[in-house]
């Protein structure tokens, strides 16, 4: 591929010539396993990255606000942003879902539906795991709550410390920089995964899946779209931002998010993306890389409408309080949702189980997962890039871009 070529142009070259490629495999008797490896190779390329990329970001992000005051006006700021922002999403999928209704009347033929074998925990079980018992170990096991938290306590303590914390700042704010450039050579690669991705899921799946789910992938796409109308362009406006320059801005993360599916390989994009529009260095690497774990109001979205979409199917009534349920738990399964394609089909059995639904369910919607991880992971990163442009505005005032 050519070098003048930018990463977002070969990502939407190798997008493009998957699914040409997935699409006429099985009528040139290519096997859609020839392409599992080399997207494989680019999902674990990416999960070598995220959790030192994530832990050293993140020290480094909360160390370097300078004073703990300040840090704690950032957090609550940034915090209340994401819990408002994803809690809004959740609602918008559930409204969408409940007026278009889009499992009505399918009947699908649960035959051949493999039962994933996974099982949510009990939710107090989950709160209490976000403390590690070992840091070292959530680090090895890459549990990115306990990474998180465990960055965030460490970067305070060391914005605490002063003088005193300035070598081991200095170590993590160069470790950082260093995991970026990592990321940044991984995703020379990504061209050829997200082509290997592409060709994979629709050789492997093809339109026979998609048609009866149709619905199911239209009220997601257009449910991310009302959230982008009014949740994002609004902040943006409030930074001072307007629509063009704000998505303009955002393209090259925006672009590597919708074809990896991954948020944490849009991660260096999207910090240096929103220090170009403006942000503050000091909040956005703060709110970046914590929000490319917990802040994903895609995923969230998600989960109120496959679960409308999944009781139509199975006849479950849903009144008020279990769809409250709803909101309440993908709230939560959208922050342990970690960064990774089809992250968020994992964690919605969490949803599922509080509110009696089966877990076949989740087989049902598999073979549409990719479509609707493309427009998820897309809007898991805009809020992240929206919330670090709105809290810096609301931090120094004018120091986002017109
Ligand atoms: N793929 C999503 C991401 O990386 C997570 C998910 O919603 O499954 O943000």
């Amino acid at each position: 591929m050519s070098k003048r070529l930018g990463l977002p142009a070969q990502m939407g070259i190798g997008m493009v010539l998957g699914v040409i490629v997935g699409a006429m495999a099985p009528s040139i008797s290519i096997d859609a396993s020839w392409f599992k490896p080399l997207g494989d190779l680019f999902i674990t390329l990416v999960r070598m990255v995220v959790v030192p990329l994530v832990f050293t970001t993140l020290v480094a992000g909360a160390a370097s606000v300078c004073d703990v005051k300040e840090l704690g006006r950032v957090a609550t700021k940034t915090l209340v942003y994401y819990l408002l922002t994803t809690t809004v999403a959740v609602i918008i999928g559930l409204i969408l879902a409940n007026l278009i209704r889009p499992g009505l009347g399918l009947t699908l033929s649960m035959e051949n539906l493999a039962v994933k074998d996974v099982s949510a925990p009990p939710l107090i079980k989950v709160l209490m795991d976000i403390v590690p018992l070992n840091p070292i170990d959530a680090l090895a096991k890459g549990n990115m709550l306990q990474v998180i938290f465990f960055a965030i306590l460490f970067g305070f303590a060391l914005s605490m410390l002063g003088e005193k914390g300035r070598p081991a700042f200095v170590f993590f704010d160069s470790c950082a920089e260093v995991m970026i450039k990592v990321t940044g050579i991984v995703m020379r690669y990504a061209p050829i995964g997200v082509f290997g991705l592409m060709a994979f899921t629709v050789a492997n799946h093809g339109l026979s899946v998609l048609l009866p789910l149709i619905k199911l992938v239209a009220v997601m796409y257009l449910a991310c779209l009302l959230q982008i109308l009014v949740v994002y362009l609004p902040c943006a406006h409030v930074a001072g931002l307007k629509p063009g320059t704000f998505l303009k801005g955002l393209s090259e993360p925006l672009i590597i998010s919708f074809s990896t599916c991954s948020s944490a390989a849009a991660l260096s994009s999207n910090l240096l993306s929103v220090q170009k529009l403006g942000a503050s260095k000091s909040v956005s690497s703060f709110s970046i890389p914590l929000g490319n774990t917990i802040n994903m109001d895609g995923a969230a979205i998600y989960m109120g409408v496959a679960a409308i979409f999944a009781a139509e199917v199975y006849g479950i009534p849903m009144p008020i309080d279990k769809q409250l349920t709803v909101i309440l738990l993908a709230v939560l399964a959208s922050i342990g949702s970690m960064g990774v394609p089809g992250a968020a089909l994992i964690m919605i059995t969490m949803v599922f189980t509080q509110v009696g639904i089966p877990l076949e369910a989740i087989a049902l919607i598999a073979g549409v997962d990719r479509i609707m991880d493309m427009a998820r992971t897309t809007i898991n990163v805009l809020g992240d890039a929206t919330g670090a442009l709105l809290v810096s505005k609301l931090e120094n005032g004018g120091n986002v871009k017109a």
